[in-house]
């Protein structure tokens, strides 16, 4: 990272902190390597990122429907899903150093290092050129662009060739050919490539001779595959249909760093979407459009996204891509949109023995469904939410203020009620309006310091509306609201406070934006 960026990612994550949204995990004891705890401004963020997953997904669509299935599954499961032979990262020592790292990552992010060059390149074409600059024109045409962007497709290309064959020694060959260094020690002696299973194991049972060897789930999907009859049937769905869920999933990760962004126990909110054969195609690209409309209903900016198609497919799929977004370090996966073909459910029928089709009417036929899955890790949406809301700005005076500006619907706290003195009577009428939003609204209520301070406060919190009550708000039932971007402040009704702010703030504003 450069020094810039790593600065930046620095003041994310000391403000994730000081902010209440996210510490280290069990951090008296000096934390827990690549696991946090979210707090108090933290947990009501996810929670409302994931009702905008859910409402989206499950509110919206008639054909799907939730389910929450445990994080303990039969063993076999994993053996079927290919999680227990294939579910493995290509990792590598630096022998100076001692680090480990994944093999592909070190590659990758040295693609992103000429990316970055591409970008700067485009940045300051585009200051010179102004208006009429043509940024596709200036890709394809500009000589030292296109050199860079021809080096990173082939190596991505190789990268991909090479770990779809297994071929270990070839990527090893690619780390020691582009001379990557150790982020660490700078050294360029390494280890061979070796595979490692990213699956956490535990046991089931008291005694040591009956306990089973269970798995912490890795992902979400298997118990939406493990449950499609169940939910087929008793819910007496047609295809295509889908079931959603969100919870709690499992990696050992190697190289667990960039906070949020790789955990080594997350949240997945992942969508099965089952189809007849030969219609994959089809509702692959229409996930793929749904999705990236779910994202950009945020207003992050357009430009933040992308689709990077895979190269290398995973075992199950037979065509993948992600939606990349524009982290502090970089375009990085954010989502994965897969067509996993029948692989997951004809092998649960190979492994168990019983059948896992769908009598399709009006083909008169039974079939094992084909899927279409989209799969984003909440936490890392946090990230890509989070990051992307902080700023700092130069206000009036010349002094400054950090705001995050947190698409309202997400924000934690939706308003804040604020007495201009506490007496008077003003706080027990602040109280008073505060009591009457909180049917639909979550408040905050603060009477503590001068009140352009606890704007200040509110607006590291993402807070998007205050209302202050003064002395006028006791003789005309008024009050002041403020809204945190423009900061501009306007006198209304309390009785109109909830219908103004709740309209701007509710999940509603964004999910009207899907249909
Ligand atoms: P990566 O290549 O970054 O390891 P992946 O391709 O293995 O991710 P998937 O298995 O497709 O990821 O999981 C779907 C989503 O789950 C990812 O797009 C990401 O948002 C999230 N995710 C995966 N691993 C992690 C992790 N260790 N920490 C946080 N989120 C994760």
């Amino acid at each position: 990272m450069a020094q810039q960026q790593t600065d930046k990612f620095k003041k994310i994550i000391s403000h994730a902190k000081e902010y209440g949204f996210i510490f280290p995990s069990s951090e008296i004891y000096d934390g827990l390597s690549a696991v946090y705890d979210y707090g108090q401004n933290g947990v009501l963020l996810k929670n409302n990122i994931r009702d905008y997953w859910w409402k989206s997904m499950v509110q919206l669509h008639d054909d799907i429907v939730g389910i929450d299935s445990a994080i303990f599954m039969h063993p076999t499961t994993w053996k079927a899903s290919g999680h227990v032979d294939a579910f493995n990262d290509p990792l590598i020592d630096n022998k100076v150093s001692k680090k480990r790292y994944r093999a592909d990552v070190l590659v990758e992010d040295y693609v992103s290092k000429i990316e970055a060059k591409i970008e700067k390149e485009i940045d300051k074409a585009s200051k010179r050129y102004g208006d009429s600059f043509d940024e596709k024109q200036f890709r394809s045409t500009n000589p030292r662009v296109k050199s860079y962007s021809e080096k990173a497709n082939s190596i991505l290309k190789r990268l991909g060739k090479s770990l779809e064959d297994e071929n270990l020694a070839d990527v090893k060959a690619l780390i020691d050919e582009l001379e990557i260094p150790c982020p660490e020690s700078g050294s360029k002696d390494w280890t061979d490539v070796k595979q490692f299973n990213l699956m956490f194991g535990t046991k089931l049972g008291a005694s040591v001779d009956t306990a089973m060897d269970l798995y912490l789930r890795p992902e979400t999907a298997q118990g939406i595959f493990v449950n499609f009859l169940n939910i087929q049937k008793t819910g007496r769905m047609k295809l295509p249909f889908g079931i959603a869920q969100t919870g709690k999933a499992f990696r050992n990760e190697i190289v667990a760093r960039q906070f949020i962004f790789r955990m080594r126990e997350f949240e997945q909110m992942e969508m099965q979407f089952f189809i007849p054969p030969g219609t994959q195609k089809e509702w692959y690209d229409k996930w793929k459009n749904n999705r990236l409309k779910w994202h950009l209903a945020l207003d992050m900016g357009k430009e933040k996204y992308r689709f990077h198609d895979h190269e290398k497919l995973a075992h199950y799929a037979d065509a993948a891509t992600d939606i990349e977004f524009r982290f502090p370090f970089g375009f990085k996966e954010l989502e994965g949109i897969h067509s996993r073909t029948d692989f997951d459910l004809s092998n649960h029928e190979k492994y168990t023995g019983k059948k896992l089709q769908y009598f399709d009417p009006e083909q008169n036929k039974n079939y094992i469904p084909y899927v279409v899955e989209t799969s984003i890790g909440l936490d890392r949406m946090f990230l890509a939410v989070f990051s992307n809301s902080l700023s700092e700005e130069i206000i009036e005076g010349g002094t400054s203020r950090i705001v995050l500006k947190l698409p309202p619907a997400l924000a934690p706290i939706k308003v804040a009620i604020l007495p201009l003195v506490k007496k008077d009577g003003l706080p027990e009428l602040a109280h008073k309006i505060s009591r009457n939003l909180k049917w639909d609204l979550t408040t905050a209520y603060d009477e503590k310091d001068a009140v352009g301070r606890r704007y200040r406060r509110q607006d590291a919190l993402g807070t998007p509306y205050c209302v202050t009550v003064d002395h006028q708000s006791l003789n005309d039932k008024t009050v002041t609201i403020r809204e945190r971007d423009s900061m501009n402040q306007e006198r209304v009704s309390i009785d109109n406070l909830t219908e103004l702010i709740g309209k701007k703030v509710s999940v509603k504003s964004l999910l009207e934006k899907l249909v």
